[in-house]
């Protein structure tokens, strides 16, 4: 363990998420990028000649020479984060588990399992248990555990304070998600310039299970509890590159003013904030009070791209309370997610380290 930081291993690391993992775990104060991993197409060549970066700095230099390895290659991190597309990634990130690694995928593959954690730390850290049952029924060494899909996180996170305080009975949803939560090359750009595609596939459900299984409870002996609010999505693909904007109605189950609900989003607080985690932002939900706020361009970046930025609170003659949130889809929505994940496993002593 040179330098004392914990080796980590990136799956997918050429991809739009894997770079994101590279560009943001340089520096880390806990973790170390030793092990780069993508498709035969990469294994072999470095880092550097197999990525096309398409991030705003530079390569990390460190990352830049390390060998890309191939899916059969025995890894020797300890911690593992996955960018792996869903359908590679079953077998793949169940191997590494088995074998004892941590694997903290962004992947939907195991997301639902029943003894899989989906986890946001400031959401539902005490899910982390769901390890234990899962390394018993499956006679793994190590575990997986789970961040949500770009577009429930940013739900999840501005309706977490707001179920605590209210109860949520009915949730109403539109998405207006970025071009860059499909990959690269992702959709054409045929299809993106001046237009709106109504459609992303398996989305919507996400939005509904995801939100349910992360706001309800765990117990060891009963398992998840999915939470029982509505949740009904619209999903839509729109010609911004970076940053998913949603806008949400709520029906509580006890009475809540948009004023209410604004303090509820201020005085958030959970436990990565607690612990002050290195990536934790230090305010989960940032409330923006101009007309015309938050707009992808201007604000997803704040807070380093972990907070999920809140804006124009108001009545709502259907369901009672609507605003809009924005977060960023390849850091607080992917990789960001994943490895405030690994800090709460290192903190919680859950590391196989
Ligand atoms: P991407 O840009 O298409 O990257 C995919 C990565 O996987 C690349 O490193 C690629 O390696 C590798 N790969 C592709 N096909 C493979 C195969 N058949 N076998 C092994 N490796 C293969 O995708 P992404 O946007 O980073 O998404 C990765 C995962 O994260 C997906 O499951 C996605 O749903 C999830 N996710 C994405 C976002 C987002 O905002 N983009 C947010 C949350 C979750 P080569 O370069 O060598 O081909």
């Amino acid at each position: 363990m040179h330098d004392g930081r914990i080796p980590v291993a990136v799956l997918g690391a050429t991809g739009n998420v894997g770079q994101r993992f590279v560009q943001l775990l340089d520096g880390h104060p806990w973790f170390r990028v030793a092990e780069l991993v993508a498709s035969e197409r990469s294994a072999g060549k470095r880092y550097d000649a197999a990525t096309d970066w398409r991030l705003g700095a530079a390569m990390p230099e460190a990352a830049a020479a390390l060998p890309v390895q191939g899916y059969d290659a025995d890894l020797q991190s300890p911690v593992v984060f996955s960018g792996l597309p869903g359908e590679v990634a079953e077998e793949i990130e169940q191997r590494l588990a088995a074998r004892g690694h941590a694997v903290l995928s962004n992947t939907s593959t195991h997301r639902m399992e029943p003894d899989v954690p989906l986890l946001i730390p400031e959401v539902n850290p005490d899910h982390v248990r769901a390890i234990e049952a899962q390394r018993a029924n499956r006679g793994w060494k190590g575990y997986i555990a789970t961040n949500p899909n770009c577009s429930a996180i940013h739900l999840v996170l501005a309706l977490k304070p707001l179920h605590d305080a209210f109860g949520l009975d009915a949730v109403l949803v539109a998405t207006l998600q970025a071009v860059s939560g499909a990959g690269y090359p992702g959709v054409p750009s045929l299809d993106m310039i001046d237009n709106v595609v109504p459609y992303i596939g398996g989305e919507e459900d996400k939005m509904q299970t995801e939100a349910q299984k992360l706001l309800g409870g765990y117990d060891p002996a009963r398992g998840f509890q999915p939470a029982t609010f509505v949740v009904s999505a619209h999903c839509n693909r729109v010609p911004v590159r970076d940053g998913h904007t949603e806008c949400v109605s709520v029906r509580f189950e006890r009475e809540a003013t948009p004023d209410d609900v604004i303090a509820a989003f201020e005085d958030f607080r959970g436990k990565p904030q607690e612990l002050d985690l290195p990536s934790a932002p230090p305010q989960p939900i940032i409330v923006r009070r101009e007309p015309n706020r938050p707009q992808p361009s201007f604000d997803r970046d704040d807070a380093r791209g972990m907070a999920s930025i809140v804006g124009r609170v108001r009545e709502c003659p259907l369901l009672g309370v609507k605003f809009v949130v924005l977060g960023h889809n390849t850091i607080r929505g992917a990789a960001g997610a994943a490895i405030l994940n690994a800090e709460l496993f290192k903190v919680e002593n859950l590391l196989p380290i």
